[in-house]
């Protein structure tokens, strides 16, 4: 009896609406359920191999595979590859496809206020935006602003501080950034504007041949690793920091809302915790590869790496935050998200300064 009933159950699995004995159990349908196999496809901002960005897009779909046994198989495309890199949210938002990963200032054109969960200038660094996100309700509120879109965003990743970039000429004062001519994109190149300088936006694979041509006198564009790699040591002289209109990029796995209500629990479960390991993965490559690849730069090519003057930062901090009251004003989401953002950075930062700064100081060489 006990061998039929078995017999019964082995030939019910794989076809669904089984009658008969015992079908009438609850756990019928999760049985079903729990053996479907989800097949997915992830688009991603980053250029095909592009080192740590689009190897961690890849290293979550292969985790998310491993520890979900095949049942949610995400198949991975760099920007280019499947859509345009810009269009990912589009995709996304569309449920053309299910997952994405890029980082959400990319889309400030659509949606401005997605670059506080960015990063903005002179704004959070790693520490204080994840604990703002994770805990502080930066989250909540993210989800609640890409709500309309279809989109159900996670953080996966932050560059940390970026560097200021590279420039043929030294910046000794403000009056040196005065027409000067400097690929800067977002915020960042607005406040440049107002600083009197000429912000240029153009892609990745531009950059080098536009300054060693002179086209433009300076670039930014992410840290010592991936500069490095593009060669801009080659390209221009002088390495500036610190990136203050970059303080550490958040990076975003996005999930079509309709797809991820389907997912069963425990594959949501799945997607989130493999998402924050590799949010974890993709930070701390940045940190080793970065400060690998720094001494690289100052010892092998003939580089040298100066600090902006204090009277540059602080003429730069001051036009930030015309910039962001400016930005606020003509639109009230960005007001709403600023406020929060502003009201944690604020709250935070004398716990950061307490911590942080004041140890880093204890170490400075004060002979
Ligand atoms: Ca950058």
């Amino acid at each position: 009896m006990i061998m039929r009933h078995l017999i019964f159950v082995f030939l019910c699995i794989g076809l669904s609406g089984c009658g008969g004995p015992g079908s009438e159990s609850t756990g019928g349908t999760a049985a079903v359920d729990s053996n479907k196999v989800y097949r997915w496809k992830m688009v991603t901002t980053w250029p095909a191999n592009f080192p740590v960005f689009q190897e961690g897009a890849e290293k979550f779909a292969d985790d998310v595979r491993i520890m979900s046994r095949g049942r949610l198989d995400i198949q991975v495309f760099a920007g280019g590859e499947l859509v345009p890199a810009l269009q990912v949210f589009d995709a996304v938002s569309q449920g053309s496809v299910e997952m994405g990963h890029g980082s959400p200032y990319y889309w400030a054109g659509k949606v401005p206020e997605a670059q506080f969960f960015s990063t903005v200038p002179f704004g959070m660094t790693v520490r204080g935006m994840q604990a703002w996100l994770n805990q502080g309700g930066g989250l909540a509120l993210w989800r609640e602003i890409y709500q309309p879109f279809n989109i159900y965003p996670f953080p996966m990743g932050n560059t940390g501080i970026q560097m200021g970039g590279w420039f043929n000429k030294k910046i000794d004062s403000v009056a040196d950034l005065q027409g000067l001519r400097m690929r800067i994109p977002g915020l960042g190149g607005k406040v440049l504007k107002k600083a009197g300088g000429n912000p240029v936006l153009m892609s990745g694979g531009e950059i080098y041949t536009a300054l060693e041509r002179g086209i433009i006198d300076a670039t930014e564009w992410v840290g010592p690793f991936h500069d490095l790699r593009l060669g801009l040591n080659r390209a221009a002289r002088y390495y500036y920091y610190p990136g203050w209109h970059e303080p550490g990029t958040e990076f975003e796995l996005m999930v079509n809302t309709r797809h991820w209500q389907a997912l069963p629990d425990d594959l949501k479960k799945i997607v989130e915790t493999a998402a924050a390991a590799n949010s974890e993965w993709i930070y701390t490559a940045m940190e080793y590869h970065n400060s690998q690849a720094l001494r690289d730069l100052e010892t092998k090519r003939n580089v040298e790496v100066l600090e902006f003057p204090a009277e540059v930062l602080a003429e730069l901090r001051r036009l930030t935050t015309e910039t962001l009251n400016e930005e606020a004003e003509k639109n009230p989401n960005f007001k709403r998200v600023y406020d929060q953002y502003r009201a944690f950075q604020d709250a935070y930062a004398q716990w950061s300064e307490m911590t942080e700064g004041a140890y880093q100081r204890s170490k400075e060489d004060k002979l």
